[in-house]
């Protein structure tokens, strides 16, 4: 089982740092077409968790994750996936829905749009799923008690309050966590939590540490090719 983690899915601006951030779109569609080919089929987070708990045999399954719930994903990635029939996890900083990343566009010296709810109502109709970065994308091993569990709680809150719908997975800001914070992801009722711990998913892993592919600006498919490989197992 493999889980691939995005961010943007635009051609990086002249101006913006840590431009392997980006996936060009004309990639990403290469890289959907070269998994469809390879008979990969997308499952969602309830089969995952089947999976995890020994429910659900291993087989050709991907999961695609995209971070920070960026317009440019739901503009440029989700049209190729729901071409292709594959579906996705986008987790948002619930706090700065229709906003732009507070959190680090100093550093990055670029302001990207985080997307509204409307965009969210319509990728959930496409049968995409939603999941919680918290809720200002804070990292959350340096904050009291009291607020990471307001940033985990009140985060999974707002989202289904918005939504209508039950918000189950979670994913850390910066993949910071420590035993504290995973015991309040718990406790707060998400079944799932992706980290950024590099590598494929296997049965009985911890379901609040989950693995990841990064995928960034240069891998071409050659390299997801060797992700996907034993190699990364
Ligand atoms: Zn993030």
């Amino acid at each position: 089982m493999k889980a691939l983690m995005y961010h943007n899915i635009s051609i990086s601006p002249k101006e913006a740092n840590l431009k392997s951030l980006y996936t060009n779109p004309s990639l990403f569609e290469a890289q959907v077409k070269l998994l469809k080919k390879l008979g990969y089929k997308s499952i969602n987070s309830k089969d995952l968790k089947d999976f995890l708990e020994g429910r659900l045999k291993d087989d050709k399954y991907i999961i695609f994750t995209f971070d920070d719930a960026y317009v440019d994903v739901f503009e440029n990635a989700l049209p190729i996936l729901k071409k292709y029939n594959f579906s996705a996890i986008i987790f948002v900083p619930a706090g700065l829905v229709g906003e732009y990343n507070r959190w680090d566009a100093d550093r990055l010296n670029i302001k990207k749009p985080i997307a509204s709810w409307d965009y969210m109502e319509k990728a959930l109709k496409d049968s995409f799923e939603i999941g919680s970065h918290a809720i200002f994308h804070n990292p959350l091993t340096y904050l009291d008690t009291k607020s990471q569990i307001q940033e985990i709680h009140d985060s999974k809150k707002i989202l289904e309050d918005k939504l209508g719908i039950s918000i189950n997975t979670f994913c850390y800001p910066y993949g910071d966590y420590d035993e504290d914070v995973v015991k309040i992801v718990e406790n707060a009722g998400y079944d799932l939590a992706f980290s950024v711990n590099s590598g494929h998913i296997r049965a009985f892993d911890n379901p609040y540490t989950l693995k990841r592919l990064h995928m960034r600006h240069n891998t071409n498919l050659f390299r997801l090719l060797i992700k996907l490989s034993k190699l990364y197992a």
